[in-house]
């Protein structure tokens, strides 16, 4: 049922076998027709290997992918083919994903031509893109000449082009001004209530998941500590390492109260896994325990999974 990726490992000394990393471990998730789902974690944290994964950009070294009820376990050609019709990805940097010498038309209507599905003239290419809120106007021009929020609704509109049933998007708000952000992820909700489609958001920023997410997994060293609705993650959360990220977020509202320390340290890197709980030594709980044994998951609630020996209790 989980998916793992492995890459190999960096090795310097010449004709020693290179070990292979595991950049996630046993992960599980499932995300609903009209579901946001945001994947929240440091970076380093796997969440965009994670994201190539789920569109059949990267083939997991274990594990199986679900598409409608379709098993997807044998990353075959073909398998990776139909998982990467059903899905789009919106790179971080849209604009570094565009062919430069190609117009914007053309590069939203590739996905079309490539797939041979719907039309590619220019008046439908032209509504794909209103849907997504980039006027026609800019059809014609080529990628550097879009602004950054502009380029994110290109991408949209090249993802949009074949309806996919779900959109991975990885920091889509990355390096955009606060209204143009809120722009982008107010289009991520109406194409959610127009088709159904699920969105995989992945970011390290909690007011953005707030903004849109209907659920959130935390993402700690390549393993999901925590799921459960963004609103109880937001009010109760029960993984020490989430009360931590809840705690390091810039608080917009000074009334609300801090009782929290910001996590301690640096994110250990993935060669160099801690023993027993992977968190433990950033962990202000972390008792004997959480040293030797690595902590299973629990459900605090039906809709709740969190992965910690003393998980918090709710306030
Ligand atoms: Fe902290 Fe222990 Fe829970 Fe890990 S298992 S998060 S170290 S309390
Ligand atoms: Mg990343």
């Amino acid at each position: 049922q989980s998916l793992s990726v492995s890459v190999p490992g960096r090795s310097r000394l010449p004709f020693v076998k290179q070990p292979r990393l595991d950049i996630l471990r046993d992960i599980s998730l499932t995300i609903g027709a009209g579901e946001i789902l945001a994947m929240v974690g440091e970076s380093g944290s796997g969440k965009s290997t994670f994201g190539k994964a789920l569109v059949g950009l990267m083939k997991p070294s274990a594990g199986q992918l679900v598409l409608d009820g379709e098993i997807l376990p044998d990353w075959s050609q073909k398998s990776f083919r139909r998982m990467r019709q059903a899905t789009a990805l919106l790179f971080q940097d849209p604009v570094t994903s565009f062919d430069p010498r190609q117009r914007i038309a053309s590069i939203i209507a590739e996905p079309r031509h490539i797939q041979g599905v719907g039309s590619t003239r220019l008046d439908a290419i032209a509504e794909m893109a209103e849907r997504a809120g980039l006027s026609r106007h800019l059809l014609a021009r080529f990628p550097h000449g879009l602004s950054g929020g502009q380029a994110r609704r290109a991408a949209v509109a090249r993802a949009l082009s074949v309806v996919p049933k779900l959109i991975v998007a990885d920091e889509p708000t990355a390096g955009l001004d606060l209204s143009v952000q809120a722009g982008v992820l107010n289009l991520f909700l109406d194409i959610r209530d127009e088709y159904r489609t699920a969105f995989l958001i992945i970011t390290h920023n909690l007011a953005v998941a707030r903004h849109v997410s209907d659920r959130i997994a935390i993402m700690y060293l390549g393993q999901i500590v925590e799921t459960g609705p963004t609103r109880s993650i937001f009010t109760a959360p029960r993984h020490p390492y989430t009360a931590a990220l809840l705690a390091s977020e810039p608080v917009p509202d000074p009334a609300r109260r801090r009782t929290e320390p910001p996590v301690i340290g640096e994110v250990p890197s993935l060669a160099n896994r801690p023993q027993g709980c992977e968190f433990h030594p950033r962990c202000r709980f972390a008792q004997e325990r959480c040293r030797r044994e690595a902590p299973a998951e629990t459900r605090p609630a039906p809709d709740h999974v969190v992965r910690c020996h003393f998980p918090l209790a709710p306030p």
